[in-house]
């Protein structure tokens, strides 16, 4: 029987890669880790397709600012994402827009990755670089006014605030960093959050507790998010006095946190108990031939530059995994 994964020298980068035809690496998720691993894996020779849901970027092109991806002294996420995809692209890495529904398939058999639009694509490997998501609050009002004074994206709907004020939940980066860049727009920025210290790293605190439109709520938790047609409260509680205030803001951005994006695993890789993907340090996944990479990955450092360097080392993995099965792997 010829072995399904050889394909000819070359084709890879000719050929486009439709539904039918077979990819040596199928990445699911296009932020920084799956566009890394798609620039390693098509320069070093693969065929690769990349399953993206909506638009390539993940949470990262949510971002205002970025100054801490090594190399590039400011940018913003759009901007880096526009060079990685960019970069992926011209080194072959054939972009479908997707959704992966489930994967199927395990160790030196075949792959097969179908998505909501009923394709199924076939591959020798699979990394799954699938993100993570914003958690909701889940407090009354939330639901109602999603989308409409409820926000995860500052950089999205900041400018509908101008001249307003707005509350931000949460005390690590993200709300820190997103409190700030809102002061472009909103007269005041209320900071709320459920411990007396903020999470954020020290730079991120400095910089917004410094910023005179900033207003901190330390020890506070939302109970409720109200108004008519549009939101007029946010109903807080201090958790250590008791004392229940209302807070009169037009808007509520909410960054408690990510939940990660791998409900579609169904139990095909070993997950931890909130739902992130365990894998080893060469980023391995419980199934052979299966890696992941990024947010969706059980780690301790969510970042652009981590994202992107566990996709190099998840590609890497791919491509001896691919190798040997085809019977070219020379280390
Ligand atoms: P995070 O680090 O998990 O912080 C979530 C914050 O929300 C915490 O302060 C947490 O409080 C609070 N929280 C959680 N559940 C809550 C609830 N039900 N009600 C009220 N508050 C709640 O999430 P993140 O800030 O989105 O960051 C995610 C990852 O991305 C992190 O690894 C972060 O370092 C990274 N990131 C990096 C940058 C950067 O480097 N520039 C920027 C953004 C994000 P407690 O502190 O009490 O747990």
């Amino acid at each position: 029987m010829s072995n399904p994964f050889i394909i000819n020298p070359g084709e890879g980068k000719e050929k486009k890669n439709e539904p039918d035809g077979k990819s040596d690496v199928v990445i699911i998720g296009g932020g920084p880790a799956g566009l890394t691993a798609g620039l390693y894996n098509a320069r070093a020779g693969l065929k690769v397709t990349l399953i993206e849901k909506m638009a390539v970027g993940g949470q990262i092109f949510l971002t205002n600012e970025i100054e801490n991806y090594p190399g590039i002294e400011k940018t913003s996420g759009p901007e880096l994402i526009q060079v990685m995809e960019k970069q992926a692209k011209n080194f072959g890495v054939n972009i479908v827009f997707d959704e992966a529904v489930e994967i199927t398939g395990s160790g030196e058999n075949e792959k097969t990755i179908k998505t909501a639009s009923e394709k199924e694509y076939k591959t020798a490997a699979v990394i799954i670089s699938a993100g993570a998501k914003y958690k909701d609050l889940g407090v009354p009002g939330e639901e109602k006014f999603k989308g409409r004074g409820i926000s995860n994206c500052a950089t999205c709907d900041g400018a509908f605030y101008k001249n307003m004020d707005v509350a931000v939940v949460g005390g690590g980066d993200t709300a820190v960093e997103e409190a700030d860049f809102l002061t472009k727009f909103a007269s005041r920025v209320y900071l709320i959050h459920r411990r007396d210290r903020l999470r954020a790293v020290k730079s991120l605190q400095d910089k917004a507790l410094s910023n005179p439109k900033i207003e901190t709520v330390l020890d506070t938790i939302v109970e409720k998010i109200d108004g008519d047609s549009a939101v007029e409260k946010a109903d807080i509680k201090n958790v250590k006095s008791g004392v229940k205030k209302e807070l009169p803001v037009k808007g509520v951005f909410v960054y408690v946190g990510l939940r990660p994006s791998t409900g579609f695993l169904k139990g095909y890789v070993s997950l931890n108990e909130r739902g992130y993907i365990s894998v080893d340090k060469d980023m391995k996944t419980s199934k052979d031939g299966v890696f992941a990479c990024g947010d969706c990955i059980e780690k301790n450092l969510r970042q652009a530059v981590t994202a992107a360097g566990d996709g190099a080392v998840a590609a890497y993995g791919a491509q001896h995994f691919v190798e040997r099965i085809k019977g070219t792997e020379y280390v």
